[in-house]
């Protein structure tokens, strides 16, 4: 099947990433001495640990994470269908490995199903860029993700199973704020950005996370052992192969991804002519899809849409990244429990307290990390951004550091922020948020705001 998979797409499906025929390609084929026979009797589930090579003679495909040449970089294999194919910890599908133990525990899906990609190639070449060539400036994601296909058809025909962790597609998205956008003036439909109707046309990828662990640790100052351990103690030591196979340096984390939205023509991205917008917005599900009023978030991420299509329509390119960092990454049960503390508290919800109770229920005020965040830009090619479209200090401060420029920042305007809202926004302005506008004084900060739960 996957061989067959591989002449389709190499029989006339576009190529996102074309292998340069002269380049040299180092192959590790199977050695006959690590076969494994398979157990074959009925009903008897053969578990084959990982965590000590030795138990079944592995030698995992190197790896050489930065390598600008895919072949030469080796494809990230995470199969459960082989384990003598793994290179990697983990496993595809980040949190939804567990869906994928329960479809297989109850009988609905078999163990060894290998999937189709017949058709599943990217919608519209990504790449390759300068940066997929560097091991510090990617760590978090595989750049050759999307294309694996097409990168290590060698491999899939001597029976690898390889798996994407990038697929690009296209899409319309509507959300009606955008409308309002179009009747006040701001936005107006172009018939190929936006539609009439209010459909905006995009190009949209989902990634999910690959984590180079020494790069990684380097990215946030801390030694890869102490990382490793770590990952396994609070995974209530999920992956042993984090402590006992130092020579496997890649990890595929059970946690959300993001994806990337992009408005408007992927290849003028990185060209340093046109205007490029970039929103990176981490997900609030109460906010984000259900339009909860306590928080900008939702304002926040349409007004980002809002400058994409402009940047689209001036003959740029527009893009909003989506990670899946709920509630600061503390998840919805914390957020919640800090949204009761707040309006429960002594002296009322206000912004001199905001940070303070989060603290209180979490022990850290926020646990997204933005140092890994930056990485997705740099896989789209991204060096400079004229419009950024977040006043997070902690956002702009880890893209800069990346060595991508900012030419301007875009708060949100004021007619944006819900009544309820402003006890979030004051906080965080007063912390250091990116403001035109005045930082809020001691008595603002002190003021009670917002509804009662009653209420
Ligand atoms: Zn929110």
């Amino acid at each position: 099947m996957t061989s067959s998979c591989v002449r389709k797409l190499a029989g006339g499906e576009r190529h996102a990433y074309t292998i340069p025929t002269e380049s040299r390609a180092l192959v590790w084929p199977i050695r006959k001495e690590d076969t494994v026979t398979p157990d074959k009797k009925k009903g008897q589930k053969h578990i084959v640990l990982t965590s000590h090579p030795s138990t079944f003679g592995a030698r995992p495909s190197p790896i050489v994470w930065g390598h600008s040449e895919p072949r030469q970089r080796g494809p990230v294999i995470a199969t459960l269908t082989d384990m003598r194919q793994r290179n990697t910890i983990g496993t595809h599908g980040g949190a939804y490995a567990i869906y994928r133990a329960l479809a297989v525990a109850s009988g609905s899906l078999q163990r060894d199903h290998r999937p189709d990609f017949t058709y599943t190639a990217p919608v519209e070449p990504i790449g390759p860029h300068p940066s997929w060539g560097q091991p510090e400036t990617i760590v978090s994601l595989d750049p050759f993700g999307a294309v694996v296909c097409e990168a290590f058809a060698d491999f899939y025909a001597r029976g690898y199973d390889i798996r994407p962790t990038i697929a690009v597609t296209r899409a319309h998205i509507n959300m009606p704020e955008l409308q309002d956008a179009v009747t006040k003036g701001r936005l107006s439909a172009d018939g190929t950005i936006l539609l009439p109707g209010g459909d905006i046309v995009v190009t949209k990828a989902a990634i999910e996370p690959v984590w180079y662990l020494p790069g990684v640790a380097q990215r946030f100052d801390v030694d890869e052992s102490t990382l490793r351990h770590t990952l396994f103690e609070q995974t209530g030591g999920m992956f042993p192969e984090l402590v006992t196979r130092p020579d496997l340096a890649v990890f595929l984390p059970p946690i959300g991804g993001l994806t990337v939205y992009i408005v408007g023509s992927v290849a003028t991205i990185t060209d340093p002519t046109r205007p490029l917008a970039v929103r990176v917005h981490d997900e609030c599900n109460g906010s984000d899809v259900f339009s909860s009023d306590i928080c900008t978030c939702r304002p926040y991420l349409v007004h980002g849409l809002e400058v994409c299509v402009q940047a689209a329509q001036e003959g740029g390119t527009g893009v909003i990244v989506y990670s899946r960092k709920e509630g600061r990454a503390l998840g919805e049960v914390t957020k919640f429990l800090v949204y009761n503390a707040r309006k429960r508290q002594a002296g009322g919800d206000r912004a001199e307290s905001y940070f303070a109770r989060t603290e209180c229920v979490a022990g850290v005020q926020d646990m997204r990390f933005q140092e890994l965040m930056p990485d997705v830009l740099h896989w789209l090619g991204i060096t400079q951004i004229d419009r950024f479209v977040s006043m997070s200090d902690m956002k702009y401060k880890a893209v800069i550091d990346s060595g991508i420029q900012i030419t301007t920042r875009i708060p949100l305007p004021e007619d944006r922020i819900p009544p309820e809202a402003y006890v979030e926004i004051n906080a965080k302005k007063a912390a250091g948020y990116y403001t035109e506008g005045p930082v809020p004084d001691a008595v603002a900060l002190a003021t009670p705001l917002g509804r009662g739960l009653e209420e």
